[in-house]
């Protein structure tokens, strides 16, 4: 007979700080096709394919802002 042992265990989420976490990025998406700009490390990019987006589609109004960070779990033991 096989006992499972079973160990309480508590997980967290949080930011991730760590000096090898993944960057945070910006990117911006139409919110009329549904077209994304590219992901960026700062917002100036996205911002100025908004300017570039506008301009070949001048009906497209509204847009929604993208921000990706990263997060990390660890357990407490
Ligand atoms: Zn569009």
């Amino acid at each position: 007979m096989t006992r499972a042992v079973i160990r309480h265990e508590t997980w967290t989420l949080e930011p991730d700080r760590e000096p090898d976490a993944e960057p945070t990025t910006y990117a911006m998406q139409c919110a009329v096709c549904g077209e994304f700009s590219e992901a960026a490390l700062d917002f100036a990019e996205p911002q100025s394919w908004v300017a570039k987006h506008c301009g070949k589609n001048p009906s497209h109004h509204t847009f929604r802002g993208v921000i990706t960070r990263p997060w990390r779990t660890w357990r407490h033991v």
